[in-house]
């Protein structure tokens, strides 16, 4: 094996991202402006929604769509306990309670039949999680929000590229949540968009980002009287982003698709290779879904083909453990997959949580294993990854 380096992730970024940069310096309009709605159009348009709003980064962006909803103090929102801890920390910004939800293991998101035992009278919202870029069950979800006149936002942070039956996530329920941070498909450095086909929603999350003002300094220029102030109708938030991303992001829409269609090639070379090793379970795809492969997350098996079980726990998270530093070693960066976040100090004590509460968030947590994924990953790197698993594997027993 001729060792390799391979990140977890890393940008792509190519000679019209560096030219687009430098546009908004040259200009002077730096902050929200005409680059930021010309990504917000392209974002649309891909995603294939009315609205696209952008804002400083994904967390800020879910912050602001649940204020638009108006959650707040005394409402509880249903969260999965297996996430990046930026959701539940949106629903705890506006004075509302998470409640947290377990997960399928199969697909680390929300296990849908579950939900309803944990709705109470004071629940207003579903934050369902399209987790490493496949999308949560979201029909399903959409069906339980309807029934009960909840509030369904998607945090679709990983989810750009990500579908149900060619639906890209962002269009159930209400709206969702992307970011652009570097470890997700396409990077702003920070950055996230809130989309939605609710105008009204719309236009208070556009103002909300930007103090409450009543229009924006773009709409303000481009009309007559533009030394005219705008009023301001909310109390709201400086959430915006500037124009130097705003331009950075018009230049990853351009070759999206391309990064995308790279990652899924990535994707297919590791299934390939990962395909005969019996300790490992690989991404599971349910029939007419779409993986957008934000991370390339796998779980560790005691028993080929079957799902772990607490009773596996203590001794297999020592051996993913050491494992992860055999392969850090030889270069194959690698990660646990994300958060059980109910064992997460903040949360455990704040909801007197144990961690064996939600115990598929806990396995997911403990047994995961992200591997490299990026938009030029090749066969030969799959191949090198597969070679040094087995090999730490093997040196762990
Ligand atoms: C990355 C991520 C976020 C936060 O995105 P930022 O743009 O960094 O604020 C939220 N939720 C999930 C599931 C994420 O993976």
């Amino acid at each position: 094996m001729t060792p390799r380096t391979l990140p977890i992730t890393k940008p792509c970024f190519d000679e019209e991202d560096f030219d687009l940069v430098t546009r908004p310096l040259k200009s002077g309009w730096v902050v929200q402006g005409p680059f930021v709605a010309q990504f917000e159009q392209l974002f649309a348009r891909f995603a294939g929604v009315r609205h696209a709003v952008a804002s400083s980064n994904c967390t800020t962006a879910l912050h602001l769509a649940l204020l638009a909803s108006g959650l707040c103090e005394g409402d509880e929102a249903l969260v999965p306990s297996f996430t990046y801890v930026a959701t539940a920390n949106a629903v705890e910004y506006c004075g509302a309670k998470v409640r947290f939800c377990d997960i399928d293991l199969r697909t680390f998101t929300l296990e849908v039949t579950s939900l309803p035992s944990s709705l109470t009278e004071r629940t207003r919202a579903i934050l369902p999680v399209s987790l490493f870029g496949l999308p949560a069950d979201l029909p399903g979800v959409q069906a339980i929000c309807e029934h009960h006149g909840l509030f369904l936002l998607e945090d679709a942070a990983c989810a750009t590229g990500a579908t149900i039956n060619g639906v890209h996530c962002g269009n159930w329920g209400n709206g969702g949540a992307f970011s652009f941070h570097p470890r997700k498909a396409i990077t702003t450095g920070e950055g996230g968009m809130f989309v939605t086909a609710d105008d009204a929603l719309a236009a208070k999350v556009r103002s909300l980002r930007d103090h409450g003002a009543g229009k924006s300094d773009l709409q303000r220029h481009a009309e007559k009287g533009g030394s005219l102030l705008p009023t301001f109708e909310m109390r709201g938030y400086n959430y915006r982003l500037t124009d130097i991303q705003g331009a950075l992001g018009v230049g990853q829409m351009h070759k999206l698709e391309r990064i995308l269609a790279g990652r899924r090639r990535g994707a297919g070379f590791y299934l390939e290779a990962l395909s005969e090793l019996p300790f490992l379970l690989l991404p599971h795809v349910p029939t007419g879904y779409g993986h957008g492969y934000q991370s390339f997350v796998c779980l560790l098996t005691a028993r080929p083909g079957e799902l772990p079980t607490l009773s596996d726990l203590p001794a297999l998270n020592i051996r993913r453990n050491k494992m992860m530093a055999l392969l850090e070693e030889a270069g194959v960066s690698v990660r646990q997959g994300t958060h059980a976040v109910h064992t997460l100090d903040y949360y455990r004590r704040r909801y007197n949580l144990s961690d064996e509460d939600f115990p598929n968030s806990l396995l997911a947590d403990r047994l995961s294993i992200t591997l490299p994924l990026f938009h030029d990953f090749t066969a030969e790197d799959a191949t090198y990854v597969a070679e040094n698993l087995l090999a730490a594997w093997r040196a762990t027993a």
